[in-house]
C-alpha cells in the first residue's frame, strides 16, 4: 500500500473492535491501517474467522505496530456452527439474531483484554454499546463508526424526531435540502438504531468512512448543529488500495482471480460494461433475479453479475437454474458471472466499468464514487434509502430503478418484484448515452477526482486524519499530566 509508513515519537495506542459484517469489518480494518500508516500503535481486536479474512486481506507485514488480537467467537453459546461469525455467512433471521447476540458475549473477553492493556483510544463499532461504559471506566476517549455517510445519519435523526414512519411518500423535514423519500422507514429498523445512535452522541466523535466533498459542509454543519456531536471524515478508505492485487484482496477471497476479471474487462471499450452487484447481505429471489437477468439483457449492454456463490454450481439442475436465469442466457455470453464474492474496488476502478447497479450499501456507494462510476440505485434496506437520495437528488450522479420496498433487513421474501422494463429503462439512461448521462457521468467523474484528493497529502480527509490524532495526542498527554 503506498501508505507514509511514518516512525514518529510517542505514538498513540489505538485499539479497534470491528462489528460482525464484512461492510462495516473492511472500512474500520481499512481506517485501523490508516492510523497505522502514520506510525501509531494499532491492534485491531476480532474472532478467529474474521482473523483469517483480516489476515488474508491487511499488510500486516507491512507495519510493524499493525496487530491483530482475536477473542474466542461463542460459537456453543449462541449455537452457530463453527466458523460462522459474521452476518455476511447468514441468510435467516434466526442466525442474524445469533450473530447479534455474540456481540453481547464478546463483551467479557474483549473487556478482559482492554483492561489487562488500556489503550490512549478505542475506536469502535456502534453496536458495541458497551464499549462506552468501558472506555468511561478506562478514563479513555472511544470514536463511533457506524459505517454510514453523515448525509444520511441527518437523514435518520430528522425522520426520528418527527416520527415519520407511517407508509408512502414524504419530504424529510429540516435538511439543507428538500429531500423526496418515495418510501418510509419500517419502524424496527428505526428503533433498532435509535439507542445505539444515542449512545454514539456520548462518544468523543464519529469516523465517517466518507470525504466532506461528498456529504458536503452543509451536512456537516447540520450535524454538529444538531447533535454538538464531531464527525471526522477520514475517508473514502478503499483509495488506501493502489495495485490491482491490493484492490482484490480487499474483503473476502475473490471468486475469480485477478487475472480473469481483468483480462475480460481489458478486452471492453472505455465505459461498455455495467456493473451489477447487491452487497455482502441482500439476497434476492429467483423471480427478482430473473427480472434483472431480462432487464439487463434487454439492454444490450455488456455485464458483469455478481449472484450468491450457490447459483448455477455444478448440482444445480436446469430446472433450478432456469427458475433465476433465462434459457441460453449464459451461452449467449454477454457478460461474466460471478459466484460469491467479487473483488469490487478493483472492477469500479476499471476503465471499461460504465455504470454500477447497486443496493447503495454505504461502502459500495463510495466506492464508486471513488471510482467516477455513476450508479443505477436500487436501495433494498438499512439506511440504503438515503444514500440513495444523496446520489440522484443531492449529486446528481445516478438515476434511481424506482424501489420502493424498504426492508428491515436484506433477506427474506419481498412483496415488490422490480420488473425487468424498469431495470432497462434505468440502464439505458446512464448506459445509452444522451445528455442526460453525458452530465451524470462528468458529474461522476468530477467528484471521483475529488475524492481522490481528499485523500492526498493537503486533501480534507488526510486533515482531518492530522487533526484527530493531534486531538487524541493533546487528551492523553493532558491525563498524564493529570
Ligand atoms: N464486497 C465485495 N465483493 C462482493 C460483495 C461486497 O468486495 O462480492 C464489498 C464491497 O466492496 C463493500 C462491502 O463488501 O466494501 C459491502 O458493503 P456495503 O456497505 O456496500 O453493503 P453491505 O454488504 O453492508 O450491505
Amino acid at each position: 500500500m503506498d501508505l507514509e509508513r511514518e516512525e514518529i515519537e510517542k505514538p498513540l495506542k489505538l485499539y479497534f473492535i470491528h462489528y460482525l459484517a464484512a461492510g462495516h469489518m473492511i472500512p474500520l480494518c481499512d481506517i485501523a491501517t490508516l492510523f497505522a500508516s502514520r506510525g501509531h500503535h494499532v491492534t485491531i481486536i476480532s474472532t478467529p474467522s474474521n482473523a483469517q479474512t483480516l489476515r488474508r486481506s491487511i499488510p500486516f507485514n507491512d507495519y510493524h505496530h499493525l496487530c491483530l488480537h482475536t477473542v474466542p467467537f461463542p460459537s456453543q453459546e449462541v449455537g452457530l456452527p463453527d466458523g460462522v461469525e459474521s452476518l455476511s455467512s447468514v441468510t435467516d433471521l434466526d442466525n442474524l439474531a445469533k450473530v447479534f447476540q455474540a456481540t453481547t458475549l464478546l463483551r467479557t473477553p474483549i473487556e478482559h483484554f482492554v483492561e489487562e492493556n488500556p489503550p490512549d483510544c478505542i475506536v469502535a463499532d456502534f453496536i458495541y454499546q458497551w464499549v462506552d461504559e468501558l472506555a468511561n471506566k478506562l478514563n479513555i476517549p472511544r470514536l463511533a463508526f457506524n459505517g454510514f455517510s453523515l448525509f444520511a445519519i441527518c437523514a435518520i435523526e430528522s425522520v426520528k424526531a418527527h416520527s415519520l414512519y407511517a407508509s408512502g411518500s414524504f419530504v424529510i423535514p429540516g435538511l439543507p435540502h428538500p429531500i423526496a423519500m418515495n418510501a418510509a422507514p419500517p419502524k424496527q429498523m428505526s428503533d433498532f438504531l435509535e439507542s445505539m445512535m444515542e449512545t454514539e452522541l456520548k462518544s468523543h466523535g464519529l469516523i465517517v468512512n466518507n470525504f466532506a466533498e461528498l456529504d458536503g459542509e452543509e451536512y456537516i454543519e447540520h450535524y454538529e448543529k444538531t447533535t454538538g456531536h464531531k464527525a471526522w471524515h477520514l475517508g473514502p478508505v478503499s483509495l488506501i488500495r493502489r495495485t490491482a492485487q491490493e484492490k482484490a484482496e480487499r474483503g473476502e477471497k475473490s471468486a475469480v482471480s485477478v487475472h480473469e476479471c481483468l483480462s475480460w474487462l481489458d478486452s471492453k471499450r472505455d465505459d461498455s460494461v455495467l456493473y451489477i452487484c447487491f452487497g455482502s447481505l441482500c439476497h434476492f429471489s429467483d423471480k427478482q433475479l430473473y427480472e434483472i437477468a431480462c432487464g439487463v439483457e434487454a439492454s444490450g449492454h455488456e455485464f458483469i453479475w455478481v449472484v450468491p456463490e450457490k447459483k448455477g454450481k455444478e448440482d444445480e439442475s436446469e430446472e433450478e437454474k432456469e427458475k433465476w436465469m433465462p434459457k441460453g442466457f449464459e451461452e449467449r455470453k454477454k457478460g461474466l458471472i460471478i459466484r460469491g464474492w467479487a473483488p469490487q474496488v478493483l472492477i469500479l476502478s476499471h476503465r471499461a466499468v460504465g455504470a454500477f447497479v447497486t443496493h447503495c450499501g454505504w461502502n459500495s456507494t463510495v466506492e464508486a464514487v471513488s471510482a467516477g462510476v455513476p450508479m443505477v440505485t436500487w436501495p433494498v434496506h438499512g439506511e440504503q434509502f438515503y444514500n440513495e437520495k444523496l446520489v440522484t437528488q443531492v449529486r446528481g450522479i445516478g438515476v434511481e430503478v424506482g424501489a420502493e420496498e424498504w426492508s428491515a433487513i436484506g433477506f427474506g421474501e419481498r412483496e415488490k418484484v422490480v420488473c425487468r422494463e424498469s431495470i432497462e429503462k434505468a440502464v439505458r439512461r446512464l448506459m445509452g448515452g444522451g445528455d442526460e448521462a453525458e452530465k451524470i457521468r462528468r458529474r461522476a467523474r468530477e467528484l471521483g477526482d475529488k475524492a481522490m484528493q481528499a485523500v492526498r497529502e493537503g486533501g480534507s480527509s488526510h486533515n482531518n486524519l492530522t487533526a484527530l490524532i493531534d486531538d487524541l495526542r493533546r487528551l492523553r498527554d493532558r491525563k498524564v499530566l493529570d
